[in-house]
């Protein structure tokens, strides 16, 4: 049985006479820049995430880069986040002219350590974003203690953990605002680049609503220099009909990952531990191996998919190299870049196919 990485295909088919019905609404409509469906979008996201606020826009760099924006983020000033991450968060930094500050992940759930954090402030230190990478969610509490005591702004970034909560409550609520991005392979995706910011600070949400539409007060009154970083109507169209569907999507990844970690504990195989108090979305499946590469290859020749998220941390990117950093500096990055293996995994997965993925696992490590 040849099992893909992820089965966008599955889900597009699917849903394929829904999309069609949707966008000839959008063509009648003409709503193609922001507009009602990106309105409706917004309130409907807002509702589902208990979020006062939704802010649609471009994409999920451009939802970091809009957040600093609004906090007054900017040259000379530094951001902490990890190196174990996608480079958009450190690249949404650079482009406000910040300077990336990274720490270090605790090696159990593959997030930013808040026992880091304190060490790595500098009185230029204007804002910590954790990344809830793979769809699970950082320890927010002692990661807000060590902020706000400081005036320290923090971003959340939740382009992998749409729906995921932390003490009950959705990600993106914690921090003063919470960036999401609906690049198609996401747990929510449309059919190309999207992404939204959101928070409970209504000037906030003021500022970033001007920010992102060229710092309108009206259509040709500007009361600041702003960008053009809107959400199209097609997209929040797609957004809106897939975000019905995202509960039910997210329980079956969930049941997925119980599965997954039911065979691979009684493998001995370590996987992802939950941050105590957090329900992962698990938008990622991933599990270490020693051969990461010889699994994942052996893997590939039974018809099954495999991804390495992220093989070379941000510390160690020659686009990044001007920020000085050196083999050895964050441990638990390295070792994780070199273990980590992404497992098939999506809403589609089916519980035969799991089984079935684990089953050759057995069998190679064996
Ligand atoms: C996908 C992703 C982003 C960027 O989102 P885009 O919509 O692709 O710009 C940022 N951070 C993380 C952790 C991501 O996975």
């Amino acid at each position: 049985m040849r099992i893909p990485f992820v089965n966008l295909q599955a889900q597009l088919d699917r849903l394929k006479p829904e999309l069609l019905a949707q966008l000839e609404r959008v063509i009648d409509s003409r709503d193609f820049i922001q507009g009602r469906f990106a309105s409706e979008f917004e309130r409907a996201f807002a509702r589902l995430h208990g979020v006062p606020h939704v802010i649609g826009c471009a994409n999920g760099t451009s939802a970091l880069a809009l957040a600093m924006r609004a906090l007054g983020i900017g040259p000379g000033d530094e951001v902490i986040t990890v190196a174990h991450t996608f480079i958009a968060t450190a690249e949404a930094i650079c482009e406000v002219g910040a300077k990336p500050v990274f720490v270090d992940i605790d090696p159990r759930t593959y997030l930013l350590d808040p026992a880091r954090l304190d060490a790595a402030m500098t009185p230029r230190t204007r804002a910590v974003i954790p990344v809830h990478l793979y769809g699970n969610v950082c320890d927010m509490e002692p990661i807000l203690d060590a902020c706000r005591p400081r005036g320290v702004k923090v971003i959340e970034d939740c382009a992998q953990a749409h729906l995921a909560t932390y003490r009950g409550r959705a990600v993106g609520s914690f921090g003063e605002i919470g960036a999401f991005s609906f690049y198609p392979g996401k747990n929510l995706g449309a059919l190309g680049d999207a992404g939204c910011l959101v928070t409970g600070d209504e000037s906030l949400a003021t500022r970033l609503r001007k920010l992102r539409d060229h710092g309108r007060l009206s259509k040709y009154e500007h009361d600041i220099v702003g960008y053009n970083e809107r959400l199209d109507g097609i997209q929040a169209a797609v957004l809106l009909l897939k975000l019905a569907h995202l509960p039910e999507w997210t329980e079956a990844r969930r049941r997925n990952a119980a599965r997954y970690r039911e065979h691979l504990t009684a493998m001995g195989v370590k996987t992802l531990a939950p941050t105590p108090g957090a329900s992962p979305v698990w938008h990622l499946f991933v599990a270490e191996f020693d051969r990461r590469d010889e699994v994942a290859s052996r893997l590939q020749a039974k018809g099954i998919g495999t991804g390495v998220h992220y093989p070379i941390p941000l510390h160690r990117q020659p686009a990044l190299r001007e920020l000085g950093y050196r083999e050895g500096d964050f441990p638990a990055t390295e070792s994780a870049s070199r273990r980590v293996l992404s497992l098939p995994m999506c809403a589609e997965l089916t519980e035969a196919q799991v089984d079935e993925v684990c089953r050759e696992l057995r069998e190679i490590l064996s």
